[in-house]
């Protein structure tokens, strides 16, 4: 076997395709493309209109074990299963798969364009900057934060009529309400649309939002690995007047806007989940959102670029939408339903769109069909679960490692019996899979130490644990022709009976919802709300919150709320400790233990090795 080059050596030894070329190539007309360069394009939301009549291709969404730091290949084998539908068994295919944020890209993680012969194409696009979605997030996101904090420093310095003469300015006959404004007196009760006929009364409700500040739940945000910013005192200087409160930051991935982008299904949809974002709660216990604060059409005019899906090419040539990219602890780990969508209409009744979720089945799966299915109503025909030889090995009980560190014997030798043990994670991920009555192909991914007795058990187990069908790929090494079997059994299961039904029913108490999700799915023993949970179950419910989805806030390196219990864990209580709302994406979040909102960046960062060659204008070093 040759040996593999660095994933950046094989990004660039491969010349993209004019990406107008790919565009006409997926059927794309040359009104509905925005072109950004030469290898990446937008594309316009009128072709859902076009395409209204055409029937969907088959849904596979790509998802894992429980992940180790040892690293799974959920992306890689993304692309490298549309590289074998689409350039080996030529099939119209799309691959959707998220938008990395720049933090980890300086930081830890590297690149998530995923590797080896199987990558989207050019990666140093796909990793920084694309079309800056993330940053039109950036700039959305932290206008909600300063009105939210202009306004509360604004009404706690003027009388309610100077506030009201300025929210309304006097200017003779012009004096009228925004249209923001009148959504407002709408949700008041107040029927008036002369702003003199206002009483002193109405005046009040109307111009004090009344802000309780320790009830903010909006924080700023940025793009950047910058641990110092999780704790933050804003407002310290004099012009503020003694307004100061801690405040945090998060990274943009984490904001609720990036969750609006990614489960939005048209620009309208967008604008009223834009302006249902509640950032707060006012002294008297009602919800006070985006809409109130006048900003949500702003938002939408900030967010009107970035809903458009990205479209990016693999290195076999084949269509990619990159688009969206929420956290998948506090947010739900997909990629945008319009990527999807409008990728399905594309490729036609016998093609393939495949989109990943992020994490293990256990995290981004079930909230690939909680949440995003139930938004989207699209119904996936395969869930394809990612495995390997060394991952299951450390359920089964391997040693710990640390990424950069040599991997010891156990993950380079044969070692059956550790493996095997391991196989009890695949087994419950793939009963995870079929509690959505979806059929499960196992992809294991191949490591060149991997030996012949240990692909076969992995085989061997996952059909044994009701998989449809477990194949091992060499795609890492090989691209698309090593992913050949997997393609030609996600055909075939295209093919099987699929009963999808979703895990919990939208009208159940919050609680239900949550231990359903904590007893089939990770398999705990029970869940216990601490007393924060319960106030929030308590005020949600009463807010009228209570019917939207649940959207699990949990370690993803554990079935269980301990990131070092392995395997699968049982005899536990899932403790809740908190409970936030993102209602204008629309999922509750369930914090189990303590979620870093923003990663730090260690003492070697990436960025030391990343510069720019002034002579070729290449980016070097990204990895
Ligand atoms: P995930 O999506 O599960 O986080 P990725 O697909 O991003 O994982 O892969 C993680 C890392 O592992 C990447 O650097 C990728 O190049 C590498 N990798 C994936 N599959 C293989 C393989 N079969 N052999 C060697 N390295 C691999």
């Amino acid at each position: 076997q040759k040996p593999v080059p660095s994933d950046i050596v094989i990004s660039r030894s491969c010349v993209p395709k004019p990406i107008d070329r790919l565009a006409r190539e997926v059927g794309l007309l040359s009104d509905e493309v925005e072109l950004y360069g030469k290898t990446k394009a937008k594309v316009q939301l009128h072709i859902i209109k076009r395409l209204q009549k055409q029937p969907d291709g088959k849904y596979v969404v790509v998802t894992g074990i429980t992940p180790t730091p040892l690293g799974e290949g959920k992306s890689t084998t993304t692309i490298g299963l549309v590289q074998a539908l689409g350039a080996h068994m030529k099939l119209n295919v799309f691959a959707c798969v998220r938008q990395p944020s720049q933090g980890p890209t300086f930081g830890i993680k590297g690149g998530a364009a995923g590797g080896g012969y199987s990558q989207v194409i050019p990666m140093e696009e796909f990793n920084l900057h694309l079309t800056g979605d993330i940053h039109a997030i950036t700039a959305a996101n932290n206008l909600v934060a300063a009105a939210i904090d202009a306004r509360i420093f604004h009404e706690s310095t003027q009388s309610d009529k100077a506030l009201y003469n300025r929210l309304v300015p006097l200017s003779g006959e012009q004096r009228k309400f925004s249209p923001i404004q009148i959504n407002r007196l709408k949700k008041l009760g107040i029927e008036k649309t002369d702003p003199s006929a206002l009483t002193d009364e109405e005046i009040t409700r109307f111009a004090r939002l009344d802000i309780d500040p320790s009830s903010i739940t909006w924080q700023r945000v940025l793009d950047t690995n910058d641990r110092f910013l999780r704790k933050i005192t804003i407002g310290q200087s004099p012009t503020e007047k003694g307004y100061t409160r801690e405040a945090q930051f998060d990274i943009t991935v984490a904001s609720e806007i990036m969750a609006v982008l990614a489960l939005t299904s048209s620009l309208e949809d967008m604008r009223q989940r834009l302006a249902k974002m509640v950032v707060a709660t006012s002294c008297s216990g009602e919800p006070i959102t985006t809409e109130d604060l006048g900003v949500s059409g702003a938002l939408t005019v900030l967010m009107k670029d970035a809903i458009k899906p990205n479209l990016m090419q693999t290195l076999e040539g084949t269509p990619v939408f990159v688009h969206a990219g929420p956290f998948a602890n506090i947010a739900h780990g997909n990629s945008s339903i319009l990527a999807d969508k409008i990728a399905l209409r594309l490729v036609g009744p016998e093609g393939f769109v495949v989109t990943e979720a992020g994490f293990g089945a256990d995290i981004g799966m079930e909230k690939f069909f909680n949440i995003k299915c139930r938004y989207s109503g699209l119904r996936p025909h395969v869930v394809v679960l990612v495995a390997t030889v060394r991952a299951l090995k450390m359920h089964g009980g391997g040693p710990t490692v640390t990424a950069g560190m040599p991997l010891p014997k156990e993950y380079v030798e044969e070692n059956l019996e550790l493996l095997e043990k391991g196989c009890s994670n695949m087994r419950k991920q793939i009963e995870n899979a079929q509690h959505f009555g979806v059929p499960v192909v196992v992809a294991v991914n191949a490591f060149k130490t991997d030996t012949e007795a240990e692909l076969d058990l992995i085989c061997d187990m996952a059909k044994a644990a009701g998989a449809f069908d477990a194949v091992r790929c060499f795609h890492w090494a090989e691209g698309g022709a090593g992913a050949v079997a997997l393609g030609q059994a996600v055909q075939r299961a295209c093919e099987a009976p699929s009963n999808f039904k979703f895990l919990y029913d939208l009208d159940l108490p919050i609680a239900d919802k949550i231990r359903i999700i904590a007893q089939k799915i990770y398999g705990a023993d029970d869940i216990q709300l601490l007393p924060d949970a319960q106030h929030k179950v308590e005020l949600y419910t009463k807010q009228g919150f209570g019917s939207l989805p649940i959207c699990m806030a949990k370690t993803h390196l554990s079935l269980s709320h301990e990131a070092d219990k392995k395997g699968v864990p049982r005899g536990f209580i899932l403790p809740i400790r908190d409970i936030r709302a993102s209602v204008g994406a629309g999922f509750l979040y369930p914090l189990v233990g303590t979620m870093p909102t923003i990663p730090g960046l260690p003492t070697r960062p990436c960025f030391y090795d990343i510069d720019l060659d002034p002579e070729t204008d290449q980016v070097n070093g990204l990895f």
